[in-house]
């Protein structure tokens, strides 16, 4: 763990050398990291004290007031620093990404360069902080309106994305003028440390970014929710947590960003090359083994192009090789653990006995030592209907639903049937359709002919109980800042 620039170890001490800080206590121990494709046991994090935690705020709070009055040049410039670190030691972190988290190479050295982003991003952003006066009704008085830091952050990140879901909180934050206490997922703490490392290189002063990892993150939650030095909690993970988190912070008031769940619907209309479509879908699909939070977890095929359309994407999703992410060619990474195989499994089983089709996989892999892992085959199902717990419940995993429709007015109200509302994707070659769905589909963010719409550049987040505010773009920074009015009688 990271406390105030000093670097714990679970002596109770610190381990480095140059500090003497003895005073934050033994932690229980440490608790074992695995990697997920082979269940080789790759490292190991501290748990952490509630008095551990209590030190972190609280030397965040103690750094806030220096932090805060920085210029937003000093700011964007330790930002920066951090970006170029982490060019540098892009294939590092992407090897210990494809250890801790499981996916290929290819796709962790994606992700890094994705996280590296936020920096650069949010290092520009700083200096374009901007206020405004306001003229008044009064002739003697000025009104002037001036955007303030909100204070110490608690930030909670997911295991998924382990890299740029915590640059994507980091870097807003700190270009704001905040403070940040931020607990990774106990399935990948080592990604958060070596950022930690990072952000100690970049020279981010004691207390400004603090890191505490914890095996049982519960009390850790709570605390954070709970603590009157913390006045913003931002949280990626799932929506039954964050609704939890949502609910105890409430009553103290505290702002809340919350990254949750998706259920996207991928929309296939015969006026597209179903083959084109069908290419994209896999790729976006079985992107991180399909544990990404806009993976298309319902695609509606137009029935006219039905079946060019699961020819091509059963026959690109059998063509995946599942395995260890470290070797070539490898598309298909582990899961993260047993409870996620069990999960797909359970909707798999579920859907082919209320009538799905399967066309490829539909079983845990077992041979060639993935036994030691957690791999699913790539699957495609068909014929799926609502009434399938894959139809509503987010999978996480390598499954590809397909349902057939006929209208788009009829696609359009499916598609909308959910309680989610984070990516939807649509493939037509219609201008006004595509327009038509855009302006019709209940979604933060919309695909049109496109697998990828993201970037550091553009708004991250979704709606109903995907979450509340947005990542990335010139709103991500809007979540760390308060709006401070002062009215002038001259
Ligand atoms: P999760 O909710 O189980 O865990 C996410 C984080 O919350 C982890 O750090 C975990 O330790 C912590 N956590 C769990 N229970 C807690 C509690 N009681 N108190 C405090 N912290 C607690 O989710 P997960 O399985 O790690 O991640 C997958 C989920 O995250 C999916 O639902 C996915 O859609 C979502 N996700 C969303 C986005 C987005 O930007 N919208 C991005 C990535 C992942």
């Amino acid at each position: 763990m990271y406390i105030d620039g000093v670097w714990l170890d679970n002596s109770g001490g610190d381990s480095t050398a140059h500090s003497t800080d003895n005073s934050l206590g033994n932690s229980t121990g440490n608790f074992p990291v695995f990697n997920p494709a082979t269940g080789e046991q790759i490292g190991s994090a501290l748990d952490n004290t509630p008095e551990q935690v209590e030190s972190a705020i609280q030397a965040a709070e103690r750094a806030f007031k220096s932090w805060s009055a920085t210029t937003a040049y000093e700011r964007s410039a330790c930002l920066y620093k951090a970006y170029q670190l982490m060019l540098e030691q892009k294939p590092q972190l992407a090897e210990l990404m494809t250890r801790e988290q499981g996916k290929p190479l290819k796709a962790a050295l994606n992700e890094v360069q994705y996280g590296a982003d936020f920096l650069l991003w949010y290092a520009e952003e700083a200096k374009r902080v901007y206020g405004e006066s306001i003229p008044s009704a009064r002739k003697d008085q000025r009104f002037w309106v001036n955007q303030v830091p909100v204070g110490v952050v608690a930030a909670i990140t997911p295991w998924n994305y382990p890299i740029s879901m915590i640059t994507r909180k980091v870097a807003p934050a700190i270009a704001a003028g905040c403070t940040m206490v931020l607990k990774p997922a106990e399935s990948t703490p080592l990604c958060a440390i070596a950022m930690f490392k990072i952000f100690e290189q970049a020279g981010f002063p004691p207390g400004v970014l603090n890191l505490v990892t914890v095996a049982q993150p519960a009390a850790t939650g709570e605390l954070f929710c709970t603590h009157p030095a913390v006045r913003k909690l931002t949280f990626t993970g799932s929506t039954p947590v964050g609704k939890h988190l949502a609910t105890l912070a409430a009553p103290h008031l505290k702002r809340v960003s919350m990254e949750l769940g998706g259920h996207a619907p991928a929309v296939v209309f015969n006026d597209c090359d179903p083959v084109h479509a069908a290419k994209g879908l896999s790729l976006v699909k079985f992107l991180n083994t399909g544990q990404a939070c806009i993976s298309p977890n319902r695609i509606f095929v137009q029935r006219d192009v039905a079946e060019p359309f699961l020819a091509e994407l059963t026959e690109r999703v059998k063509g995946m090789t599942a395995g260890n992410g470290m070797e070539p060619n490898v598309r298909i990474g582990p899961l993260i653990n047993q409870a996620a195989i069990d999960k797909v499994s359970a909707q798999v089983t579920d859907a082919i006995e209320k009538g799905a089709t399967l066309l490829c996989g539909g079983e845990p892999l077992t041979l060639d030592g993935m036994e030691k892992g957690h791999f699913y085959s790539p699957t495609v199902l068909s014929n799926i209907t609502p009434e399938m717990r894959i139809y509503r419940e987010e999978t996480f995993g390598p499954v590809a639903p397909v349902i057939i429709f006929d209208s788009e007015e009829e696609v359009l109200e499916m598609a909308n049937d959910t309680h989610y509302g984070l990516a939807a994707y649509v493939y037509t070659e219609n201008l006004s359709r595509s327009i038509r769905m855009y302006e019709g589909l209940n979604f933060g963010i919309i695909g049109i002919n496109d697998i990828n719409p993201t970037s550091a550049a553009a708004p991250f987040g979704g709606m109903n109980s995907s979450g509340l505010g947005r990542e990335g773009a010139k709103e991500g920074i809007l979540e760390y800042l308060e709006t401070k009015l002062g009215g002038i009688s001259v």
